[in-house]
């Protein structure tokens, strides 16, 4: 029987194409998609596709899209091989970690893309990705298993762990890494898997788990030099908020300004759910390492270890979003749930 493969279109500018009167870029209609690129029927599969209605401009994306999306694959998860989410790129690498978290015992892969160039203009990066995305949600193993069963982004020449992918270039093909972790296939004249980082489900015949209760009350503390106690109170300690990551230097350091301490003291003292992620793109947290990291786990500040900003903010929406209970949420916090940290 032939592989089949749901193409989901929220927007963004893979699906932009010029209009001939207006001269503007318009998106164009999915359900002549194999007429827009017609490379895909040379596949042996049957590709249908979904629209979101409206259509949006990643900037705007919001939980409620997040939402939308797991429960339509829920919902379509038996009569498909695997899901391709076309979607701006903005913020593609949230929605990415996000929906690794919304989505529990995956058997299927989740494969988003988009492009740097909208699909109708004549050098667009959108066709490779498009075709290259579809391939990889269809691939099979020798014993009939969706190759790929994570939550990935393809783009460019690589595919990469969705919740490890991040956006690095607003102009260059190549537009995401994930620095901490190796891609999980790269694509040139091959799609070449590297099948000992995949992650497998438990059980192949587990049923989509769909965790959509999201709880966005997160703030970010970016720290940096000049930063005011005033600013840094109203992030940490703001009654809204019940988790706050901090974004430190390097191995995870802080300044070592008593203010500073007594500010996180003062919101860990609230209850809230304190994490640490580093600015560096590559490298982990270490809080152990250095006076100044020793303070900030000494004050309550749990180790967001490598995990990307994109990631962090997604498990802890997830987290949240399934109980009231902090100190559980600070403990799931730490572990490796989805592939997202190296421990
Ligand atoms: N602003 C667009 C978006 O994220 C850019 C893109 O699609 O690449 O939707």
């Amino acid at each position: 029987m032939k592989s089949s493969i749901l193409i989901i279109y929220t927007g963004g500018t893979i699906g932009m194409k010029q209009d001939p009167v207006e001269g503007t870029l318009k998106p164009f209609d999915f359900r002549q998609i194999l007429e827009e690129v017609p490379e895909l029927g040379k596949f042996a599969l049957r590709v249908d596709s979904y629209t979101f209605d409206p259509l949006i401009d990643s900037s705007d994306v919001e939980p409620g899209l997040w939402i939308a999306l797991a429960r339509l694959i829920q919902e379509r998860y038996d009569r498909y091989d695997g899901f391709v989410v076309l979607h701006g790129t903005d913020t593609m690498a949230y929605s990415a970690a996000t929906l690794s978290f919304m989505l529990g015992d995956l058997a299927k892969p989740v494969i988003f893309t988009g492009s740097q160039l909208p699909i109708g203009t004549p050098r667009t990066d959108g066709k490779e990705n498009l075709i290259s995305a579809v391939e990889i949600a269809a691939a099979k193993d020798a014993e009939g298993h969706a190759m790929v069963p994570e939550v990935a982004i393809c783009f460019g020449s690589v595919l990469l762990r969705g919740n490890r992918a991040t956006k690095m270039s607003s102009e260059a093909f190549d537009a995401f890494d994930s620095p901490d972790c190796p891609p999980l296939a790269v694509a040139g004249i091959n799609i070449r898997y590297n099948r000992t980082l995949i992650r497998k489900p438990s059980s192949w015949d587990l049923p989509l788990r769909v965790q959509d209760r999201l709880d966005t009350r997160v703030s970010i503390l970016r720290l940096h030099p000049g930063i005011t106690p005033q600013v840094a109170r109203n992030i940490a300690c703001g009654p809204e908020t019940r988790a706050v990551i901090l974004e430190t230097y390097g191995a995870g350091n802080a300044p070592s300004k008593p203010w500073l301490t007594d500010i996180i003291r003062e919101a860990d003292r609230m209850g809230k759910v304190l994490v640490n992620v580093s600015q560096c793109k590559k490298g982990t947290v270490n809080m152990d390492l250095y006076a100044t990291g020793r303070a900030l786990k000494d004050a309550g500040v749990v180790s967001g270890f490598d995990a990307t900003t994109e990631a962090a903010l997604g498990k802890l929406f997830a987290l949240m979003g399934l109980s009231d209970d902090n100190a559980w949420v600070k403990k799931q916090f730490q572990e490796d749930l989805r592939g997202e940290i190296s421990k």
